[in-house]
């Protein structure tokens, strides 16, 4: 057996493990990754938030490959949701911290966005090992101090290091080693089945690049445009529906048809001419389950968990990687300055699992109600109406949470200039919009109303602070996000005690 010694092991390379490797390597420290697979290699989880794009991405450095990559831009989302008929819009630059050059985000081939993260952690220093399945960690007098993997050969190798990241996804098999458990959710309880389809139709332009999530009967469907041609479509269905599409593809197959069939928004846009993919990766009609949990710790001494290892809630809203990638943030912060040798271990995790914490339950929250509220408008409007008083922002709470970024504190702290551009650019689209009403008709209406509950008016001043970080690069004082918590250094890459 191979012995080495790292400072710290990140252990999957998805967004979460390649922005918690990278952000550490950035501070000088050793890091290694290990990632089973030889990338690139297949994921669910296409439709991004414009935090990770114009925040994440920034201080990853690869907001230049992202736009070569020229994917899909995605500037809002399209529902078709509850009892209303009529479909309605929501645009990132309605939110005030969205405005400007940041109000969009990008539909992605997991396949691509995920190594360009990944080739992009070894450009900055991380030593990127693939074909390499971490079995299990290794512990040390109540901490963890390294892990063995083994590599395409068989061979089994032991990695010593101060930190292990455990950023290994939905199935990984070493997140029970920080104590806690994994808790499903007794809230959603759904599967998905999804698919590609070549030649489905665009909703009209500017929305041709948003993600549609349309509901029906049994459940809803998502229809996210890849690329001009290339369309991911997935139902999500109660869980209790397993057995109907478990077995072969042809069955798969039967199911899907029925679910697009009876959804006749998506049906309409596949329409005569869109044909399923049936070859190659895309080829293939998956099927992902008991996908909502959480895991009741984070960390331990010498371990975190990130991203899908720790949490995930559900596919509506597009937050998973946006959660992974933030995990990856706040993991890299406390791991930088306990190795750093400015805070110790308990303060410095602390702030991790609180904020990481909040930011999974403002979502849990938001994303509870939302589903709540389908199917039954009156419900609906009677919850939203009781726990807030309507009014203008509201609906831009709700654009500015489901961006993944927070408040108008960016604009506060940002410097004059920026202020001027990025509030100026909000203010008119906004006005532009209600000018033209598309976001005043009976539809955007019910809307404020329902973003209105309070949960979205406790967004985070965090995401924010990513994304001015990664527009303006600069160095910025923050309030505490946590009662007696730290805030970011200049540098974005650890915390320390407030002033
Ligand atoms: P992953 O992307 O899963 O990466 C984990 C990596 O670890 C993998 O590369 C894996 O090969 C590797 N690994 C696993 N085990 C080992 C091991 N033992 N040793 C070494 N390496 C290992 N999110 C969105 O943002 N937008 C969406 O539209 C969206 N849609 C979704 C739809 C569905 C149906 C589901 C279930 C999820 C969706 N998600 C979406 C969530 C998204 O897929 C995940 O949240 C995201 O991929 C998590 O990233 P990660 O880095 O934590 O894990």
């Amino acid at each position: 057996m191979k012995n080495e010694s790292f400072d710290v092991v990140v252990v999957g390379g998805g967004p979460g493990g390649s922005t918690a490797a990278t952000l550490v390597a950035r501070r000088g420290h050793r890091v290694l990754l290990l990632e089973k697979e030889t990338f690139p290699r297949y994921q669910i989880g296409e439709s991004l938030l414009p935090a990770t794009v114009h925040g994440i991405c920034r201080l990853l450095g690869v907001e230049e490959e992202m736009e070569r990559a020229a994917f899909t831009r995605k500037r809002g989302g399209s529902f078709r949701w509850g009892t209303n008929p009529v479909p309605w819009n929501f645009l990132f630059a309605l939110s005030p911290e969205i405005s400007g050059p940041t109000s969009y985000a990008y539909q992605v081939e997991r396949m691509k966005f995920d190594e360009i993260l990944l080739r992009n952690a070894a450009a900055k220093g991380v030593e990127v090992r693939e074909n390499a399945a971490v079995g299990e960690v290794v512990e040390d007098g109540g901490q963890v101090t390294g892990v063995r993997y083994t590599d395409a050969d068989g061979e089994v190798h032991e990695v010593s290091a101060r930190y292990v990241i455990d950023a290994s996804g939905n199935r990984t098999r070493i997140s029970a080693a920080v104590g806690g458990e994994r808790v499903y959710s007794e809230h959603f309880r759904n599967l998905a089945l999804f698919g590609y389809f070549e030649g489905g139709g665009r909703l009209p332009a500017p929305d041709a690049g948003n993600i549609l999530c349309a509901a029906f009967d049994e459940g809803w469907i998502w229809y996210i445009p890849l690329s001009d041609t290339l369309t991911s479509v997935g139902a999500v269905i109660s869980a209790t529906r397993a057995q109907e599409i478990q077995g072969d593809q042809a069955a798969r197959e039967k199911a899907l048809r029925g679910f697009l069939d009876r959804c006749e928004i998506v049906r309409d846009l596949l329409g005569p001419d869109a044909a399923r993919v049936t070859e190659g990766t895309y080829g293939e009609l998956r099927v992902r389950k008991d996908y909502s949990y959480a895991n009741t710790r984070f960390w331990r001494p010498g371990m975190a968990l990130v991203g899908d290892a720790a949490c995930f809630i559900d596919p509506v809203f597009s937050t998973g990687v946006h959660l992974a990638t933030y995990a990856g943030l706040l993991a890299a912060r406390a791991v930088n300055s306990v190795l750093g040798g400015e805070l110790d271990e308990e303060r410095a995790f602390g702030e991790f699992e609180g904020r990481y914490r909040r930011e999974y339950k403002v979502f849990y929250e938001f994303l509870s109600s939302f589903y709540d509220m389908q199917g039954n408008e009156d419900g609906y409007f009677w919850k939203a109406k009781k726990v807030t008083a309507f009014d203008t922002t509201a609906m831009e709470a709700f654009v500015t949470l489901v961006g993944g970024v927070a408040s108008g504190e960016t604009a506060l702290t940002a410097p004059a200039e920026m202020v001027d551009r990025f509030g100026a650019s909000a203010r008119s689209l906004s006005e532009a919009v209600e000018a033209t009403g598309d976001m005043t008709t009976a539809s955007g209406e019910r809307m404020n109303h329902l973003f209105g509950v309070p949960v979205v008016g406790d967004v985070m001043h965090e995401m924010n602070e990513i994304q001015r970080r990664g527009v303006l690069g600069s160095a910025t004082r923050e309030a505490p996000l946590l009662p007696g918590g730290l805030v970011p250094t200049a540098d974005g890459l650890g915390w320390t005690e407030p002033a």
